[in-house]
């Protein structure tokens, strides 16, 4: 059987690996073009092995806007040159994405009546669209096979129609959008097949012609089921070099790419069935949270795919073929399925990037942290760099971390990766921080390790390989800013508190240090009498500080992942729990994830009582009162105690002490996972006169005083 690190030949051409960088949303266009920033974000995943790389999904017709900066295919030829260019050195065969989609698009930006197969609005923005007349299918037609040659002439090696998630070509698959009655309702696969004869008159049979497709749409009263799909894939291979099978549909379509309550590989068996039904006409390759290149092994072994999808991995490590050649498998960091960082389809329009690579998205600008970078920083060093006492190992002394949560890990990382001598002092008995305290908060399945307060994820049991799934996950980024400190030869230190004093000695001694203290809980603004309020922190590490009974009140005011976490794995200790919160629905801000509803479910499933619409007011005699935020009407609820998953403020004694000593994280202002491992790795790198390419060193602005309490609980979580 191949090994994923192994070439595979596609349409009369050799891609270096079987690991396949998928099109995803970015946010990294400049207006509807591809960016010098793609160029950057694709160039990195060649030289780290990717075998395949699918841009960013252009649109074929300018009607189509789906999002603010996603590429128009008749902008796209400067940039897919760019790409193919950057590419091509290291093998990468790079397709260009091209698609329309459809009724799920937005006439917002578009300002253009959304084209469908029937005026069927879609399940999640609700826009009715226009059924297309036969002008508009052609032009659509017509617009695939252009910006395929278009694509093909700027030096892509191929291209990738899409008919996934958001496709316009699902939806005339589809008994759920597609009620026409004319020959593409009664041959609903017309217009894919039509799509593909198209495309491949405009590039020829020695370009590589890719198609993604939903093979189950969820929705089985009239969607595409797998049944049909093997039936769609039967017809539609011949016509393909390459198939990549998705799950989605409209009435999921966040099932593309879930987050971690869903297990990882969950297409193994769909992607089987349809490599099947494409009888060796066409590779199939798998697609469906693959983040671990175990899995992704085991399903090329087992002969369920020829090629694997590995998007979210990539982002989190794009050297991970690079490293598996390399033998060191246990230094690619983890990819814990978050959709943190990832997931850019949001109101904020972000960039995409990574809670453990916040390179990710930003390589045009953001210096690389790895040694192999170092290296070549030592070679000439940056300017400044003396001045601040950059060096080699020994050379510039020991530099003192305080604090070992995913801040001072990846600050200590990328020090000690650079050459100096680092020792990291961590006041509680294990590192990892609120990582460690979001990943103990999934309902136990094993008893914690003994080493430490709370289990790591590396040791779940792993029968025949299988990846760590469900909040589990969270801690293997920890384990692996820990096993990456310990191979950099940092000198870890546990239940080890720094002084005012100790921290005078070093600096004064002309020494060095990063405060990365972390947080603390911010009061509760409630007067809650004699009922305890335990932080979520506190109650994750340490469950006997609740009480053994009576009615728990999981106090979220955040509306994060924590207090949702927090209830669910209370309720699975067989506790009564209701969780307050002032939204309509508990855990709003996991609607980028793509795990709000079903967080709601999970929550109702497990018997958790959810308190919309208000805000704690007061606790006593087992009872709380709670307020309405609309009404202001109060109701009481039994109450034996508070877990309070508020929002937290910055652990800055040290800070205060010795003020303008550098410092990262939540030790500046409480926020999240990716600003934690974004401004350690940018302290570190600081500290070192390593500057970024727009002049500035990027470190924290970290100004004395209190800093805002904007941060939550969450830690690990946007
Ligand atoms: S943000 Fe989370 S899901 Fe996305 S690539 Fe990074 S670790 Fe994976």
């Amino acid at each position: 059987m191949p090994l994923l690190t192994d070439p595979v030949a596609l349409a009369g051409r050799t891609a270096p690996s079987r690991a396949v960088f998928g099109a995803h949303e970015t946010n990294l266009g400049r207006g509807r073009a591809l960016s010098d920033r793609h160029t950057a974000y694709y160039r990195r995943r060649a030289e780290g092995g990717a075998g395949v790389i699918v841009t960013e999904t252009a649109s074929v017709t300018a009607d189509d806007h789906p999002y603010e900066y996603a590429p128009l295919a008749a902008e796209c030829a400067p940039g897919w040159r760019r790409i193919a260019a950057a590419c091509r050195p290291h093998g990468a065969l790079v397709l260009a994405g091209l698609g329309h989609a459809g009724g799920q698009g937005s006439s917002a930006h578009s300002q253009h009546v959304l084209w469908a197969p029937s005026p069927v609005a879609d399940v999640v923005t609700r826009e009715m669209p226009a059924a297309m007349e036969e002008e508009q299918i052609e032009a659509v037609v017509a617009g695939f096979a252009a910006a395929a040659a278009a694509a093909c002439e700027a030096g892509a090696d191929g291209v990738e129609v899409d008919a996934g998630a958001y496709s316009l070509l699902r939806q005339f698959q589809s008994g759920l959008s597609n009620l026409r009655e004319d020959a593409y309702g009664a041959d609903r696969l017309l217009l894919t097949r039509r799509v593909l004869d198209a495309v491949r008159a405009a590039i020829g049979g020695d370009r590589v012609l890719a198609l993604r497709i939903s093979c189950d749409e969820l929705a089985p009263w009239a969607g595409t089921t797998p049944g049909q799909a093997a039936g769609q894939v039967r017809l539609l291979a011949p016509r393909a070099d390459l198939l990549t099978a998705v799950r989605a549909g409209p009435m999921a379509p966040r099932a593309l790419r879930p987050d971690a309550h869903t297990p990882p590989g969950f297409n193994l068996e769909l992607c089987a069935a349809m490599r099947r039904a494409a009888r060796g006409r066409a590779l199939v390759a798998l697609q469906g949270s693959v983040a671990d290149p175990v899995q992704a092994q085991a399903a090329l072994d087992a002969g369920a795919a020829d090629l694997v999808e590995m998007v979210r991995a990539q982002i989190a490590d794009a050297r991970l073929v690079r490293l598996l050649r390399a033998g060191e498998p246990e230094r690619i960091r983890p990819c814990v399925l978050c959709n943190q960082a990832c997931q850019v389809r949001d109101d904020r329009n972000p960039p995409v990037s990574c809670i453990g690579d916040p390179r990710s998205g930003h390589e045009a600008a953001d210096p690389d942290p790895d040694p192999a970078a170092a290296q070549r920083v030592a070679a000439a060093p940056a300017a400044g760099s003396a001045a601040r006492g950059g060096g080699g190992r020994g050379s510039g002394g020991e530099v003192l971390v305080v604090g070992g949560g995913p801040a001072g890990l990846e600050c200590a990382r990328v020090l000690a990766g650079r050459g100096l001598r680092v020792r990291l002092a961590e006041r509680t008995k294990r590192l990892g921080g609120m990582l460690r305290t979001a990943a103990a908060l999934a309902p136990a399945r094993h008893p914690p390790s003994p080493s430490t307060e709370t289990p790591r994820a590396a040791d779940l049991p792993a029968p025949h390989g299988a990846p760590v799934a469900g909040r589990m996950r969270l801690g293997l980024l920890a384990d692996w800013l820990e096993s990456e400190c310990q191979r950099l030869g940092v000198r870890l230190e546990t239940g080890t508190e720094v002084t005012a004093a100790e921290l005078d000695a070093v600096l004064d001694g002309g020494g060095r240090a990063v405060l990365a203290t972390g947080s603390r809980a911010a009061p509760l603004g409630a007067d809650t009498g004699d009922v305890p309020v335990v932080d979520v922190a506190e109650a994750a590490a340490r469950p006997a500080l609740l009480p053994s009974g009576g009615a728990l009140l999981v106090h979220d005011p955040v509306g994060g992942p924590i207090g949702v976490a927090a209830a669910e794995m209370l309720a699975a200790q067989g506790r009564e729990v209701r969780l307050a919160t002032p939204d309509t629905v508990a855990g709003r801000l996991l609607a980028p994830t793509g795990d709000l509803a079903d967080a709601n479910g999970r929550l109702q499933r497990a018997g958790v009582v959810r308190e919309l619409r208000c805000r704690l007011e007061s606790a006593g005699g087992g009872r709380a009162v709670l307020r309405d935020v609309w009404t202001a009407a109060r109701r009481e609820v039994g109450c034996a105690a508070v877990v309070d998953c508020g929002p937290r403020l910055p652990e800055e004694a040290l800070y205060l002490h010795r003020p303008g000593t550098p410092r990262c994280g939540d030790a500046v202002a409480p926020r999240t996972v990716l600003e934690a491992v974004l401004e350690g790795r940018r302290t570190a790198l600081s500290l070192l006169g390593v500057e970024r390419a727009d002049g500035t060193d990027g470190a924290p602005l970290a100004p004395a005083g209190s800093a805002v309490p904007t941060g939550t609980a969450e830690g690990a979580h946007r």
